[in-house]
């Protein structure tokens, strides 16, 4: 199996961890409901996406 010939600094070991960091995923309020929901994703709660139901949900309150 292929070897590395020297160890790897701390530097070199913690440059490489340097994009390796998670970003916190963003959140937006649903113009209809007010729910938060991802951008660019159909709203859990009300199913509408652009003013518009796309998708069925039962009205559970
Ligand atoms: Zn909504």
């Amino acid at each position: 199996m292929a070897t590395p010939k020297k160890k790897t600094s701390k530097s070199r070991r913690d440059m490489r961890r340097s994009h390796d960091a998670l970003s916190a995923s963003v959140y937006q309020e649903c113009p209809n409901c007010g729910e938060l929901k991802r951008p660019h994703q159909v709203c859990a709660k009300c199913g509408q996406y652009n003013g518009k139901e796309v998708v069925n949900q039962k009205k559970v309150d």
